[in-house]
C-alpha cells in the first residue's frame, strides 16, 4: 500500500551512518523519516570489521573518529543499550618505511587532538605481544581505550534509539527516484509508491549512492570493489592468541578477535588511514574486483583468497597456523579516488546531502558522518567535513 507522507529531514540508508544521522535527529526532536532498503546494518556495516581507533593522517579523520567511537561506547547511558564497543586496544606496528610520519602523527594526536594513543617502542610492542615475530618493526602505536564494535548491534541500536525518539522507520523500502524541482530537492519516491515530501534529504546509502544520484545528472567519482575476510577457528583461545585489534603496516594486514572463538583477519592496499603501499597495491590488485552493480558481488570466499589473506599474518603471529579455517566472506567497499569519504551537497540539488566514498574504513566514523550531515541539514555545517567536499575532484 503507498502513501504520501512528509517530513523534514529524509534519511536514506540504515547503514552506521544513516542510523547515526536518524539517532541525532531523533534526539533533536527533528520530524524524521528513515527510509531503508532492507534492514539496518543489511550492507557492508553488517559485515564490518569495526574495528575502531584514532590513527588517522587526517586530522579531520580523527576528530570524526573520536566522536563516533565516543557515541558507540555510550549507547549504554544514551538509550540503555548493551554494550556494542569492545576495549581491546588497538595494536599497530610499523617498518622503517613510515615511521616518520607515523611519529608525527601519534605527537598531533597525543599532544594537540586529545590523546588516547602513544607510541611504543619495539621492546613495548614485545611485551604486549609476547607471542609474535616482530623483524622489522621500528615503532608501535598502542590506543588502549579502543577495539573494536559489534557493527550488527551497533547500528540497530541506533535506529532504536532513533525510533524511541520518534524516528518513523519504513525499512524494506528503496528510494527509487529523487524528485528536485527549481534546483532543490522537494521529495522521494519509494518503490512501493510512496511519495515523502521533504525539503531536506540525507542520502548515507554507501556503494548505493552514485546509481542513485545519476539520473539527476550527477556523476560521484565513486567505484565498488568486492573485499574479502578469513576467519580462523580457534576454540577458546581466539582472545589469548589475539588478544587485541592487530594493524600491520609492514604487511598491510589486520586482524582481531571476535569472541573467544574466532579470530577475523583482512588486508588493505590502501585505504583510509592515508597510508598506501605500491608494492602491496599490485599484489592486492589480483584479488580485488570492481563491483559494477550495488548489491550484484560473490559474498562468499574461496580457499585460496583465505589462505592468501591468513599468509599475511602467520609470519608475525605462528600460532595460527595450527588453527582450522571457517568460511570466509566478501563484501563492497564504497571508494573514492583518493581512499577519503566524499561528504557534500549534490550539485545542482539544494538539500539533497549526501556521505558516500567510506573507502573501507567508515564504520568508526559512521555516527559522527551521520551526525555531522544531520546538523548540516538542519543550516549548521561542521568545519570537519571541509576536507571531504566533491570540489576536491575539480
Ligand atoms: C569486509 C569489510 C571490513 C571493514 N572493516 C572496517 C573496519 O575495521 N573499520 C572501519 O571503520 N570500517 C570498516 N569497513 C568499512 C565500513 O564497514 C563502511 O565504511 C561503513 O559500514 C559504511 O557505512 P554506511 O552507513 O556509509 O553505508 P552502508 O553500510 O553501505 O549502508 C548503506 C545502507 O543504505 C541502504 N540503501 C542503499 N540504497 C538505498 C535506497 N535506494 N533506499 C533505501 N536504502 C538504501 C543499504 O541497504 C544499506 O543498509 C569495512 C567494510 C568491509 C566490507
Amino acid at each position: 500500500m503507498s502513501d504520501n507522507l512528509s517530513c523534514d529531514v529524509l534519511v536514506l540508508g540504515a547503514g552506521i551512518a544513516g542510523a547515526g544521522a536518524a539517532f541525532y535527529l531523533g534526539s533533536q526532536g527533528v520530524d524524521a523519516i528513515l527510509v531503508e532498503r532492507d534492514h539496518p546494518a543489511s550492507g557492508p556495516t553488517g559485515a564490518s570489521s569495526a574495528i575502531c581507533h584514532l590513527w588517522y593522517l587526517e586530522p579531520e579523520l580523527s576528530q570524526l573518529a573520536r566522536r563516533g567511537c565516543q557515541i558507540l561506547k555510550d549507547l549504554p547511558d544514551l538509550i540503555g543499550a548493551p554494550r556494542v564497543f569492545h576495549e581491546t586496544g588497538v595494536l599497530w606496528v610499523v617498518g622503517a618505511n613510515n615511521v616518520e610520519e607515523w611519529k608525527r602523527t601519534v605527537v598531533r594526536i597525543r599532544d594537540v587532538e586529545g590523546g588516547g594513543l602513544d607510541s611504543l617502542t619495539p621492546e613495548e610492542v614485545a611485551k604486549l605481544a609476547p607471542n609474535f615475530r616482530l623483524d622489522g618493526i621500528v615503532m608501535g602505536v598502542w590506543e588502549e581505550r579502543y577495539g573494536y564494535v559489534d557493527p550488527y548491534d551497533a547500528a540497530n541500536e541506533l535506529v532504536r534509539g532513533a525510533r524511541d525518539k520518534g524516528v518513523r522507520y519504513l525499512g524494506n523500502r528503496t528510494a527509487k527516484t529523487l524528485n528536485v524541482e527549481g534546483g532543490k530537492i522537494a521529495g522521494v519516491e519509494l518503490s512501493d509508491g510512496t511519495k515523502i515530501s521533504t525539503g531536506r534529504v540525507v542520502m548515507a546509502t554507501g556503494p548505493w549512492t552514485k546509481a542513485l544520484a545519476a539520473p539527476l545528472g550527477v556523476a560521484l567519482p565513486l567505484h565498488i570493489e568486492r573485499h574479502f575476510m578469513a576467519v580462523l577457528d580457534a576454540p577458546g583461545r581466539a582472545e589469548d592468541i589475539l588478544p587485541f585489534c592487530w594493524v600491520d603496516d609492514t604487511r598491510s594486514h589486520y586482524a582481531r578477535p571476535e569472541g573467544e572463538n574466532t579470530i577475523l583477519i583482512g588486508t588493505w592496499s590502501g585505504g583510509g588511514t592515508g597510508i598506501r603501499s605500491e608494492e602491496s597495491t599490485e599484489d592486492h590488485a589480483v584479488h580485488t574486483h570492481r563491483v559494477e552493480v550495488a548489491g550484484e558481488f560473490d559474498a562468499t570466499t574461496s580457499t585460496e583468497e583465505a589462505v592468501w589473506t591468513i599468509e599475511h599474518m602467520t609470519p608475525r603471529c605462528p600460532d595460527l597456523a595450527g588453527l582450522g579455517i571457517r568460511p570466509g566472506y566478501a563484501c563492497m567497499y564504497d571508494m573514492s579516488p583518493d581512499d577519503l569519504p566524499v561528504i557534500d551537497q549534490v550539485p545542482g540539488a539544494e538539500g539533497l546531502f549526501f556521505a558516500a566514498g567510506s573507502s573501507g574504513h567508515g564504520f568508526k566514523l559512521g555516527p559522527a558522518v551521520g551526525e555531522s550531515l544531520a546538523k548540516w541539514a538542519l543550516g549548521e555545517r561542521s568545519d570537519l567535513l571541509a576536507p571531504f567536499s566533491l570540489a576536491r575532484f575539480g
